[in-house]
């Protein structure tokens, strides 16, 4: 696996004093006033395990839950962290490879940076990954809502591994689009597909999941889908297991309507998308 040169940790650790690592662009130095996502210098895991609901090809995967994250969508099943950025336990980069480690050793296929969101960890992710160094044999995963800049995803090339995006919101725009209106990122849909295009060409690996959202079908997943499909080499991992979380009301709080998942899928098929479970 790919090795972290000094001189790309340095340049993400310059992000904890000016972070531009989404986005939000905060500019943010996070030792004195937390940006937007509200994560400081330190990164806080909220939990960490072999997981078995990754896509096949990772599991069993190494799962790494990070605090905080840069959206606010509001039917998060993971809300009790995702926006508690110091909920769980804060480690050095030595002790989290020794745990992957560790964990490779358990039968772990891959690791997975996860969160909330792993953006504003990515300093602390690069890190980890050095000091792990040459042990580490499994690929490392990054699985992110992909509202990343440039910058992110300079530091992250070459050193990931496998990319994990989640395409959740279709294209319309402003604030009534679904990215802003409902995940607090503008500009949602020019930014995830730029993003997921730049991982796209440079030849690696990416699984994109959409996961079907209620009343949602015509405004995200039809177009999500068409993108995909003019993207052939993009495997494509198709959630249609939602649940909305108690605290949800209004539209996202119904049920995933069964004839919307035949729609979807069978749209999916029609398209030849590379489905993977
Ligand atoms: S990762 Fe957080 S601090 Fe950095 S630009 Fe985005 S919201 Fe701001």
């Amino acid at each position: 696996m790919a090795g972290v040169s000094e001189a790309r940790q340095a340049a993400a650790q310059r992000h904890l004093a000016d972070c531009t690592l989404c986005p939000h662009r905060c500019g943010a130095v996070r030792a004195e006033a937390a940006g937007r996502c509200r994560v400081g210098p330190v990164s806080y895991i909220a939990s960490e395990m072999l997981h078995l609901g990754e896509e096949r090809a990772l599991r069993p995967a190494h799962a790494i839950f990070f605090s905080g994250c840069t959206a606010t969508c509001h039917f998060c099943t993971a809300a009790r962290f995702a926006f508690h950025p110091t909920y769980g336990v804060a480690v050095t980069p030595e002790q989290l490879a020794g745990r992957i480690l560790q964990r490779q050793a358990e039968g772990a296929r891959s690791v997975c940076f996860i969160g909330g969101d792993p953006a504003p960890h990515i300093p602390f992710i690069l890190s980890t990954l050095a000091a792990a160094g040459a042990r580490r044999t499994i690929p490392a995963v990054f699985n992110s809502n992909f509202y990343l800049t440039a910058e992110a995803l300079d530091l992250l090339d070459g050193v990931i591994d496998i990319y994990l995006p989640d395409l959740k919101f279709g294209p319309a725009l402003g604030p009534g689009g679904c990215g802003e209106r409902l995940g607090g990122m503008p500009d949602y849909w020019r930014v995830v597909t730029g993003c997921i295009d730049r991982v796209y060409q440079a030849g690696g690996r990416v699984i994109v999941r959409h996961l079907l959202m209620p009343g949602h079908l015509a405004c995200c997943t039809e177009p999500v889908l068409r993108w995909l499909a003019a993207r052939p080499g993009l495997e494509v991992s198709l959630l249609t297991q939602y649940l909305a979380p108690r605290h949800v009301r209004g539209e996202l709080a119904a049920p995933l309507a069964a004839d919307d998942v035949v729609t979807a899928q069978s749209l999916a098929q029609e398209l030849g998308l590379r489905l993977i479970e």
